[in-house]
């Protein structure tokens, strides 16, 4: 740059000199000198027109030709013009090849800005949601306007949520799941997966399991009966008591397995309904440890402890199901004489019930499995203690449907404590009159 300076003022000064010397010859050097520099300023005036025309234009064509310092600045703007025009072509072949693999993409993309707005989308995710490209610049929640979907669009955290299965807009027979990351400014990525072959296996499986225990329960009503009937009769020779106990036992095994079975298909399959009814956690509480006393024959010091006097909004069999599930657990995994304590308190997070115990405790690799179904620390054990393995899936269900979760804290040999926490909306203050609770695991 500075030598581009020199050149110019050096050609400047011999433009000069030499008027001021021709000047000097003819006999007049300043009209001369004046003469030379308002010729050359006219020269720098015209390359400077030159070049704004051919900008005006639109930089068609090479730059034009010019000497001195106009001569570089063209050469220069004209290279770097076609640097850019390098770099814009492959930028276009990136987007076309970023386009073309998310166009050939079975699941469906869209791009969000200004926090909900249509900014870009896959041809997938235009058939999934039923978008046309004249709805570019509008809500995705008004096409997507499932009320689940809505609030999880508005929720503060969407990155750390469990992705959303819903009906596709305008075909109800259709499964997706929607998945949103933000990220920049209001800026979001909706991933769309058409889910339906997925949801259909898991909706025949939940109905499978829900018919064959439907089908057993006749029979083993049946069986039970007869078997409870010839038990202590002399219709069955003394020789047989033993067996027909043994039968009983594994009769009532499969009927409490029969059971947990069709309540979890029941929880799985059934919607909420909505009309939740407040439910005393006092009265759930002496209840179940009423229940704990009896199936522990007074092996085991059960404890209730309540600190404040509420009601759970919710469905009062369910909410039984959850808290006698926790509560015969620890009776089960606790030995003889051991402490169980029934804990419900309220904090600013909300309602939390909790059953401690003395027991054999878990060891921590177990616990993220522990609400999976037939899963089983001790296989033995569990059965031994008439266990079915699907009490704390049981749990984890009801809390799906009530908003709660589920911690465990546990050591092994020295105990465990289980913590159902129900959020602030679904905790209420005492009312005087609540439902019968209704009994059944
Ligand atoms: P199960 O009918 O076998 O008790 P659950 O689903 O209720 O099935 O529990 C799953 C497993 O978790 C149990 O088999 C047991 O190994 C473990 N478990 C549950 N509660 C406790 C507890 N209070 N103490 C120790 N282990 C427990």
């Amino acid at each position: 740059m500075l030598d581009r300076s020199i050149g110019e003022f050096s050609r400047f000064v011999i433009i000069s000199l030499g008027c001021t010397i021709l000047g000097f010859t003819s006999g007049n050097w300043s009209l001369a000198l004046i003469a030379g520099l308002a010729a050359y300023l006219i020269s720098l005036l015209w390359q400077q027109q030159r070049f704004n025309r051919w900008l005006a234009n639109g930089r068609r064509g090479p730059a034009p030709t010019a000497f001195g310092i106009w001569g570089e600045i063209y050469d220069d703007f004209y290279r770097m013009q076609r640097r850019h025009r390098r770099e814009k072509q492959k930028l276009h072949a990136m987007l076309r090849r970023v386009q073309d693999s998310t166009g050939a993409l079975r699941e469906g993309i869209v791009a969000l800005e200004n926090g909900d707005h249509l900014a870009w989308w896959n041809p997938a995710a235009g058939e999934l949601l039923g978008l046309q490209a004249s709805d570019s610049g509008q809500s995705l929640v008004n096409f997507v306007r499932d009320p689940g979907f809505v609030s999880y669009m508005h929720s503060e955290d969407t990155d750390s949520q469990e992705p959303l299965t819903l009906p596709a807009p305008g075909n109800e027979t259709l499964r997706l799941q929607l998945e949103v990351t933000r990220y920049g400014k209001d800026e979001a990525l909706v991933i769309v997966r058409d889910i339906t072959r997925l949801h259909n296996l898991e909706q025949m499986r939940r109905d499978f399991v829900a018919n064959v225990s439907h089908e057993l329960r006749t029979p083993l009503t049946v069986i039970a009966g007869y078997l409870e009937t010839l038990q202590g009769s002399d219709m069955a020779p003394p020789a047989w008591q033993r067996p027909l106990a043994q039968m009983g036992e594994q009769a009532s095994r499969m009927t409490t397995l029969v059971n947990d079975l069709l309540l979890l298909a029941r929880l799985e399959t059934s919607e909420r309904t909505g009309d939740d009814m407040p439910v005393d956690v006092q009265e759930l509480m002496e209840r179940v440890a009423r229940e704990a006393r009896s199936f522990s024959g007074g092996r085991h010091q059960i404890e209730v402890h309540s600190e404040t006097h509420n009601c759970i909004c919710g469905d009062a069999s369910e909410l039984y199901s959850a808290f006698a599930n926790l509560v015969l657990n620890a009776v089960k995994y606790s030995p003889e004489e051991g402490e169980i304590k029934l804990r419900w308190w309220q904090d600013s997070l909300g309602g939390h019930f909790s059953v401690e115990d003395r027991g054999i405790g878990i060891d921590p690799m177990h616990i993220p499995r522990l609400t999976e179904r037939f899963y089983r620390v001790d296989p033995g054990r569990s059965r031994d203690s008439g266990g079915t393995g699907l009490g704390l899936a049981i749990v984890k269900h009801v809390l799906l449907r009530h908003d709660g979760e589920m911690s465990v804290e546990s050591t092994p040999a020295q105990g465990s404590t289980f913590t159902l926490h129900f959020p602030q909306q679904k905790v209420a203050g005492k009312v005087e009159k609540t439902p019968e609770v209704v009994a059944g695991t």
